[in-house]
């Protein structure tokens, strides 16, 4: 007989996963390589190693090694909030009347709030085996400057974080979340750095964006001794480190022999998403499962659905290396949306290769229609989600429900990466019903996407 499947399947610290799983090793059209923005040529171990630590440099280049070591010191710091448990979704299938089994996986139980804790600590630590002073960084909605900032403080390195300036003004709590963990946060643009100087120029008054950020934080780490440039989403290591969300939710459907039909995942920079499909994706790609993905996207910032696959530059500065992968433009400067983390006009390259051989999907959803699945999720099963990781509810609401019209009892899993707690403000604009969708116009994509670089 089978098993009856709980509320919470938990798994025991032995079940943490001691590898991660490297989705690009499984993939036989490898994602494009990094390129000099310069020179145009791949960008070498040591090239990258002037921005990056040596250690995450040889992650970002490696697509053989199907798994890798998570080491001890990493591990030992998951263990104080992972594994975290798979949650059944009775109350809301129940609520919908669908036939269908919804799954999610709960990133935000630990005080970041968010998954980014799970690569912070794993870039925190190799840098500080590098024996490195310290790391910059930019952050969004702010989650990603949290999280670094608490495994800064756990290894002792120091943490210096640029923030975009409409969060540095709309979060102050996040910001002395990360003072309290002992970094320093700087609004950007700032006048502390060439580029952001520039951007001010050209934009003033600019609410700035990840890009404008990310410019920033990368010169401040050249330009000091004992420092290097973490980011927290988009490169291939991330998605790595992310991959111990996707293991350990696989393990807990094994174990009672569910199988995924359709994973779906908020989608900014794509490092949640690629690391939650990662065992999944990898099956599919050995042709063992036909599991479809969807990746979930801001209408105003919709990326995959309305971007152009084309290599570009990952910041507005254009100091980065070229990515290919699908794209707004770095030009293009979102509407300053209440999912602060979706703001990326970039898409990491394995989903973008991913997407672009119809092996996922995408949709973009409004804002709006985002904050009434959030509202609806949390009175019914409890939690209350960050308006990024309610745009999977959103499109997990809307597949449960295509399952009630057809009868299909499929089995959805989604992840749900952080708590609202600090985004108060956009549920009370929700509430107030002063919430407006922006939706970009074709002319401003057009014209974001002209100036591409040109080979
Ligand atoms: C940053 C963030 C995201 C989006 O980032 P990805 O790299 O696309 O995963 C989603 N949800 C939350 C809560 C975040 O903090």
């Amino acid at each position: 007989m089978k098993q009856e499947i709980p509320y919470k399947i938990y798994l025991s610290e032995n079940e943490l996963p001691k590898a991660w799983i490297n989705l690009r090793a499984f993939m036989k059209n490898k994602p494009a390589p990094l390129l000099n923005p310069e020179t145009k040529a791949p960008m070498t171990k040591d090239e990258l190693s002037q921005v990056f630590c040596e250690e995450l440099v040889k992650q970002e280049l490696d697509d053989t090694t199907e798994y890798i070591d998570i080491p001890t010191e990493i591990r030992d710091f998951y263990k104080m909030y992972r594994p975290a448990p798979l949650i059944r979704a009775y109350c809301l299938e129940k609520k919908l009347g669908t036939p269908a089994k919804i799954y999610y996986k709960f990133e935000g139980n630990n005080t970041s709030g968010s998954h980014k804790l799970n690569s912070a600590i794993a870039q925190a630590y190799y840098a500080k085996e590098q024996g490195l002073k310290g790391v910059t960084t930019e952050t969004g909605a702010g989650q990603w400057g949290t999280a670094l900032s608490m495994a800064c403080s756990y290894f002792g390195l120091d943490c210096k974080v640029y923030m975009v300036k409409c969060s540095y003004e709309q979060k102050p709590f996040r910001r002395e979340v990360m003072r309290t963990y002992g970094a320093s946060v700087t609004p950007s643009p700032s006048t502390t750095t060439a580029v952001g100087r520039k951007i001010l120029e050209e934009f003033p008054g600019t609410n700035g964006s990840l890009g404008c950020a990310i410019s920033e934080a990368v010169e401040a780490a050249t330009g000091l001794e004992g420092y290097r440039y973490v980011l927290g989403s988009v490169l291939n290591q991330v998605l790595l480190h992310q991959s111990v969300i996707g293991l350990e939710t696989k393990t807990a459907l094994d174990k009672y022999g569910e199988k995924a039909d359709i994973v779906i995942g908020c989608a900014g920079g794509g490092s949640n998403l690629g690391g939650l499909i990662a065992p999944f994706m990898a099956e599919k790609l050995q042709g063992k499962s036909d599991c479809k993905f969807i990746a979930v996207e801001p209408a105003s910032c919709p990326t995959l659905t309305r971007g152009k696959y084309a290599y570009d530059y990952c910041d507005t500065g254009m100091v980065c290396p070229l990515q290919k992968m699908y794209t707004l433009g770095s030009g293009f400067i979102p509407a300053a949306s209440h999912a602060g983390g979706l703001r990326y006009h970039g898409m990491t390259s394995t989903l973008s290769q991913l997407y672009d051989e119809g092996l996922m999907e995408a949709r973009s959803v409004t804002q709006t229609s985002v904050f009434e699945a959030a509202e609806y999720f949390a009175r019914i099963e409890g939690i209350l989600p960050a308006p990024e990781s309610s745009h999977a509810i959103k499109v997990a609401i809307d597949e449960a429900l295509k399952c009630k019209e057809t009868g299909e009892e499929k089995t959805i899993v989604f992840g749900l990466t952080g708590t609202g707690y600090f985004d108060m403000m956009s549920y009370e604009k929700f509430h107030d019903g002063k919430m407006t969708d922006y939706i970009p116009t074709d002319a401003e994509i057009e014209k974001a996407l002209a100036k591409l670089p040109k080979f």
